[in-house]
């Protein structure tokens, strides 16, 4: 895989570490020796303003907006996105604008949601934001606001929700080459890779680079949105997609991905006592920081999996996709008013 051919512009602090979780891995120890034997591959620590798994992608939707000549960036998600976040960061870096649709998508009216957490760094990071109703056609109103942009002369640049289409998601084929040589040099052998599944790009990004590669490494996303069915077609589109940018569609096949979108919950961003449970005990473990919306849950998830005996005898890679600054937009639900 030769990602210099796509323009990647280089800011993400990489590789990212890849460290074993010593006290979550005895915490899920089961009886017999059963359990999975965990490690962690902190995409949280990509250095881009709290970094998180938006800046792989963005090196490579970033160099496409500047080899175009862009000035402005336009995304769009959800008020307490990651995304937006490290898109608003990015834009910084650059001296490009950025200007942010939030689609309310989570209906909450609390302080700390609307404008801590998140909220708060992306307007320190220069981003003008305007909000639209849950529902609204995304994608539509990106648009709209490339070409009110364009009539006051400038150059827009449209990121999708999540920087998920095959541009982005060659952030993570990228991710799955780095990890499977920090493996190779350790000598250690990777039965299966977790993590949270949203747009999807993430997980398209590693199922497409692993089988370019050939690497064999079974991926397991964990929804935090959508149905099994809509989140693996979403998904598998998208890595068909991206190993085709890579020039080996032919590699990837519908085997390959597998969503358990049973940690779900209520919904997109409206987290449960086992989210907080998960979040907790891997503080408390390790000391590492999950996110509210998309880590603590698919966190929920492994612990549930762990339990069951699903990884009995594996080891396991959960990669952490970052979040943290959105634990500050949950702080009631966090100090337990849910
Ligand atoms: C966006 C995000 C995800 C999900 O990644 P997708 O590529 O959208 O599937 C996971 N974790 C965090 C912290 C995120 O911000």
């Amino acid at each position: 895989m030769h990602f210099a051919r796509y323009n990647p512009i280089r800011f993400a602090h990489l590789p990212t570490p890849f460290e074993p979780l010593p006290g979550l891995t005895e915490r899920l120890a089961r009886p017999g020796g059963g359990g999975p034997a965990l490690w962690i591959k902190r995409d949280d620590c990509t250095g881009l303003a709290g970094g998180g798994n938006k800046t792989r992608k963005l090196e490579f939707l970033v160099g496409d907006a500047l080899a175009n000549d862009a000035d402005t960036l336009i995304t769009q998600g959800a008020v307490q996105s990651n995304h937006v976040r490290q898109t608003a960061a990015a834009a910084a870096r650059f001296g490009m604008a950025c200007e942010i649709i939030f689609e309310s998508r989570t209906g909450s009216n609390a302080v700390d949601y609307n404008r801590s957490g998140n909220v708060l760094l992306d307007e320190l990071l220069g981003a003008s934001t305007r909000t639209v109703a849950a529902g609204t056609d995304m994608t539509r109103a990106m648009a709209e606001v490339a070409a009110e942009v364009a009539e006051r002369g400038g150059r827009p640049y449209v990121i999708p929700g999540g920087g998920s289409n095959s541009i982005g998601a060659l952030g993570y084929a990228e991710c799955a080459m780095e990890l499977v040589s920090q493996a190779n040099e350790m000598g250690l052998e990777i039965d299966r890779i977790v993590t949270a599944t949203g747009s999807a790009g993430t997980q398209a990004g590693l199922v497409a680079g692993l089988a370019v590669m050939g690497a064999d490494i079974p991926v397991l996303g964990i929804g935090v949105n959508a149905p099994k069915d809509v989140q693996e077609t979403r998904v598998y589109d998208l890595a068909v997609q991206t190993a085709a940018l890579l020039g080996h569609q032919d590699r990837v096949t519908r085997d390959m991905v597998v969503a358990d979108c049973g940690y779900v919950g209520a919904g997109y961003g409206l987290i449960d006592q086992a989210v907080i449970d998960a979040l907790t005990t891997i503080a408390r473990s390790d000391g590492i920081l999950l996110d509210p919306v998309y880590t603590g849950k698919a966190m929920k998830g492994l612990i549930a999996l762990s339990q069951a005996g699903e990884f009995d005898g594996e080891t396991v890679v959960f990669l952490h996709t970052g979040g943290a600054p959105g634990l500050f937009g949950y702080q009631s639900e966090l100090e337990g008013k849910l």
